[in-house]
């Protein structure tokens, strides 16, 4: 071995190597740091420095279109990411992968919304932040699904408190065992129309609570705990474009500043990783090989510890692709299950209605990030049991006032009549726990390459009738409780999105106690290559209803504490 070959490989080895600078990546990322390990972060997407957020300041006026972007550009760029129709604009389209760059197949329809760039989904989420509780962990076991979770509520409890001191997450405490209360920043308070549909609701249905919604946004900043750059919530609105502020939650605000004041972190974006290297002589991975994004230069980087943190599709992506003799079907995949089970939560489904008659004095004082959460209340106990599905629903909703655009006037009189605010109007969009099925996967296309050479993903998920029972079943309570508060007009809407809609996709690569059946052990460790860790959603074993990401990262904090563990006990 040469002198030149000897740096080469010192300067290419770590500690510990994090696949993804996203949510649960910088997580990882921040805690390895944080445990003196000099931590190699491999991001296939471009580098964005906090407040390298292009849109961030602009006022509506420096939006061309009104926001919206023209169908050619829809039809080029867009026609996956945005078949939502709402979700990608002029103001955040820097974030959103290009269909034409990033393609993929699908035998059922799969929406797979994903941007690449360092920070990845931490700049573009929608910040919920709500506990899982033993009602999810016990489901699978109690009810004979798939498999049982390797943990319960307590394992994980002391983690979500870690993080959310951390994160920062606005909330309001309710006592509801369904959504267990955590360490919470004030509430964003509801408006008086979201108040008053608290209030109206718990009347008709004590059991159905309107709550302000818990939010990763710093509703009281205080720099001894909310380190990084962050600061105070101006409540603009304006989540989606990156906040200068650094006022919620993101990679580039909270995780990578304080990984990299630990004098222990490098990142390297433009690093597309195609592969682990698993070392047979070893019984665990040697490092990781990547493709330069920009050079096309294939790298290998090596470390005694790695973090997969590439997101649910990503990370189950590289380990199919991490083929040797001893996993020839994918790296840690002795049970094949890795690529099965893909769960989404599914919307579309809800109700709106105006409040006629009301707080028509009464206009709101500046903005709110949330809105409204309403926790599940179906399948809760016996009492709650449902006949013809398993499982639940929350909504999400907000109530605001309309725009005042009335019929049959023009000049002088329209202009006065548009400045006045219209009546107050209250939506409510639920999300419904989707199971996991075996037979909806996702798998590699080995005979169709990308521009980098790697096998591309094909998707073959899609609800079943578990998911369309209980979506009737949401969209029925949606209305009686706009009805109960005395909304008129109360339209309903019942429109199925396909999995990968809803943006929360998990459980391609499950926990569970079993090898023979699950891929990844009670802490997040491959069953069969234990110095290698999977954190982001692709762990999961069921979906729940709840949003997902705090619970990667009290799932990720977990993980790092293990690993720590044993690794100075020279186990790993
Ligand atoms: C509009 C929107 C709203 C959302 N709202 C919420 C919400 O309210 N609450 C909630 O809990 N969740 C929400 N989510 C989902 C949330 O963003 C994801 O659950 C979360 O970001 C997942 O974290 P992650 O670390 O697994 O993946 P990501 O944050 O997606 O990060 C993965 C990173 O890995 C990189 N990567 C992928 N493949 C490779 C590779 N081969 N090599 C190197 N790097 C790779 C990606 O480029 C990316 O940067 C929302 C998402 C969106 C888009």
């Amino acid at each position: 071995m040469g002198i030149m070959s000897v740096k080469i490989k010192r300067e290419n080895t770590f500690d510990a190597i994090v696949i993804g600078s996203g949510i649960s990546g910088g997580y990882a990322a921040m805690e390895l740091c944080k445990k003196g390990y000099k931590t190699l972060m491999l991001e296939r997407g471009r580098m964005v420095e906090h407040g390298d957020y292009p849109t961030a300041h602009d006022d509506p006026w420096d939006l061309p279109n009104l926001n919206m972007l023209s169908l050619e550009e829809i039809k080029k760029h867009y026609p996956k990411q945005n078949r939502l129709n709402w979700w990608v604009r002029q103001d955040n389209k820097h974030w959103v992968n290009k269909d034409d760059e990033y393609g993929y197949d699908e035998v059922e329809r799969f929406d797979w919304i994903r941007g690449h760039h360092v920070g990845g989904r931490s700049i573009m989420w929608g910040r919920k932040c709500y506990r899982w509780s033993d009602l999810d962990f016990e489901a699978n076991q109690k009810e004979g699904i798939a498999i049982d979770w390797p943990i319960r509520y307590k394992d994980i409890e002391p983690w979500y408190s870690y993080v959310e001191t951390f994160v920062g997450i606005a909330g309001q405490k309710e006592g509801l065992p369904q959504i267990p209360d955590g360490v919470f920043l004030p509430p964003f308070p509801l408006n008086c129309a979201e108040q008053y549909l608290r209030e109206e609701v718990k009347k008709t249905y004590p059991d159905r609570v309107v709550t302000p919604s818990r939010q990763a946004n710093l509703s009281e900043y205080n720099p001894e705990i909310h380190l990084g750059k962050r600061g105070q919530c101006q409540s603009r609105n304006r989540c989606i474009r990156g906040c200068p502020y650094g006022a919620y939650f993101s990679s580039q605000a909270a995780t990578i500043p304080v990984a990299e004041d630990t004098g222990n972190l490098t990142i390297r974006p433009n690093s597309v990783v195609a592969e682990i290297v698993y070392s047979k002589e070893t019984g665990k991975a040697s490092g990781v090989k990547i493709i330069d994004a920009i050079t096309k230069e294939e790298i290998v980087y090596n470390a005694r510890i790695i973090f997969c943190n590439a997101s649910t599709v990503g990370t189950t992506a590289i380990l199919l692709n991490s083929i040797s003799e001893t996993f020839p079907n994918g790296l840690g995949n002795g049970s094949g299950e890795l690529g099965h089970n893909i769960m989404d939560h599914h919307y579309g489904m809800g109700a709106v209605g105006v409040l006629p008659n009301k707080f028509e004095d009464k206009y709101y004082q500046g903005r709110n990030p949330g809105g409204f959460y309403i926790a599940r209340f179906t399948n809760l106990d016996e009492t709650t049991k449902q006949e013809n599905y398993l499982r639940g629903f929350g909504y999400q909703g907000s109530a605001g006032r309309l725009a005042n655009i009335p019929d049959g006037v023009i000049g002088k009189d329209l202009k006065d009549e548009i400045f006045k605010p219209g009546t107050w109007q209250i939506g409510m969009s639920c999300f419904g726990e989707m199971l996991p099925y075996h037979e909806n996967k996702m798998y590699l296309n080995f005979d169709k390459k990308d521009q980098y050479g790697i096998p591309t993903i094909t998707f073959d998920a899609k609800l079943r009738d578990n998911e369309m029972k209980l979506r009737e079943h949401g969209v029925e309570c949606a209305a009686e409780m706009l009805n109960a508060a005395g909304c008129v007009n109360v339209r309903t809407f019942n429109d199925a999105t396909a999995p990968g809609a809803c943006i929360h996709e998990m459980g391609t690569a499950r926990m569970g106690h079993d090898p023979k059946t699950s891929v990844l052990n009670k802490w997040n460790q491959l069953h069969e290559v234990p110095n290698v860790f999977v954190t982001d959603g692709s762990c999961m074993t069921s979906s729940a209803t709840q949003n997902p990401s705090i619970t990667y990262m009290a799932l990720t904090a977990r993980a790092v504490d293990y690993a720590d563990k044993q690794m100075k006990k020279g186990l790993i």
